[in-house]
């Protein structure tokens, strides 16, 4: 996968599935040391001549400032540093859209994001409403979400996706990944590791709800969970190689979903999971969980959870069938928690200090949260959902 705009038109811009395949909007993605010094300031130099580099404190000191210091030359620059909350945390809500959309110079031609998932979705939302394009810089391998047009942004206190649009670019530096934090690496594993239950959701949503499917976007997404896991050892040692094939894994993910415009192959009961724990982190004032520690643990737990259905009564051989042909194929959760000890992350919800009766209400209410059928919707739609005490069970390794 070398030049992946070129893969991507190749594999899923000649899909003939007849479902829309939008052609990528992004023009340039550079995955390889020193990408950003090596191809970055040309880039710059031909298309913008004033740019805004957001990042907040930390990440302004490993990469802001010094991709401010290598574009000086290239255009005007300047470098808008986002703070935290009460809690720590860069939130995308109001008060930091506001000083981001303020702080950042009018004449700006382009936005830079400088950091991990929550500065990406600040920056794609602020250059939306400036109608200017933005630009990817990640500073962890933390997500899939990098290239997403969709926007989560905390309005009024919740969760809602804005629609806005992809980066341009995307300079995904080799060096600067690997000195991510662990958790941050363990996490963009954890996300991948979730393609697990979300592609053996989109089949059962396929077979059992005539959702929209399209066979290439599943290879696709799933060669790239392949890459990983035939990866887990590189990628748990930070070698160049095993960062390289995270990021473009996590990358390939997100850009299937552009191209689809849905994170169906991406996104099943495990993300519905992830996020309804966030809602409710949100409304008790708690510290964030870092998105793909999330839905790894509920991609191990689910997993489990889906194996044991094949041997349940649904009163309906098409679905009973279908759920087992399906999720017989999972692997178990403890070769997966396995996986995740491997790379240093958390591999259940104790780890994570989600306690049962909060994760058995994620279980019960997590899949009204989207209008997609998943696994978590087959249980709940047929009463078989687990009782307390079934989850919480994988050690930490
Ligand atoms: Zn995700
Ligand atoms: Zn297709």
């Amino acid at each position: 996968m070398n030049d992946l705009i070129s893969y991507m038109k190749k594999t899923l811009g000649e899909c003939e599935c007849g479902a829309v395949h939008f052609p990528l909007t992004v023009e340039k993605i550079a995955i390889g040391e020193h990408a950003v010094e090596n191809e970055m300031p040309a880039f710059i130099k031909a298309s913008f001549k004033s740019v805004a580099i957001v990042c907040d404190e930390t990440t302004g000191r490993i990469a802001g400032e010094r991709l401010a210091s290598l574009l000086q030359e290239t255009a005007e620059v300047s470098l808008v540093k986002l703070e935290a909350n009460a809690a720590g945390d860069v939130t995308a809500d109001e008060r930091t859209l506001v000083k981001a959309l303020i702080d950042a110079p009018v004449d700006a031609d382009a936005l830079i994001a400088a950091g991990a998932g929550t500065i990406h979705d600040i920056v794609r939302f602020c250059a939306y409403q400036r109608s200017i394009p933005f630009i990817s810089v990640p500073t962890a391998p933390s997500v899939d979400g990098f290239t997403s047009a969709g926007a989560p942004l905390i309005l009024n206190g919740t969760k809602q996706t804005i629609q806005t649009s992809a980066p341009v670019a995307l300079f995904a530096d080799i060096e600067l990944l690997r000195n991510a934090p662990q958790n941050m690496i363990a996490a963009g594993f954890g996300d991948m590791l979730g393609k697990i239950t979300s592609l053996a959701d989109w089949e059962i949503s396929r077979s059992l709800a005539d959702e929209p499917y399209c066979p290439t976007a599943s290879a696709i997404t799933r060669k790239a969970l392949d890459q990983c896991l035939s990866r887990i050892d590189d990628i748990a040692a930070k070698s160049r190689e095993g960062i390289e094939k995270l990021m473009e894994s996590l990358i390939v993910s997100g850009l299937v979903m552009l191209m689809l415009d849905h994170s169906r192959p991406a996104s099943g009961g495990e993300h519905h999971l992830s996020h309804y724990l966030e809602m409710k982190a949100l409304e008790n004032n708690r510290r964030q969980i870092l998105h793909g520690a999330k839905v790894g643990c509920a991609s191990i737990m689910l997993a489990d959870v889906y194996r044991s259905l094949k041997d349940r009564d649904f009163g309906d051989e098409h679905v009973a069938k279908t759920v087992r042909s399906v999720y017989e194929k999972l692997p178990g959760g403890e070769e997966m928690a396995e996986w995740m000890r491997k790379v240093g992350g958390p591999v259940s919800f104790a780890d994570l200090d989600v306690d049962e009766p909060l994760l058995m209400e994620a279980m019960a209410r997590a899949h009204n949260l989207r209008d997609r059928y998943t696994g978590l919707a087959i249980m709940n739609q047929y009463g078989l959902l687990p009782d307390a005490g079934q989850h919480v069970k994988h050690e930490r390794g």
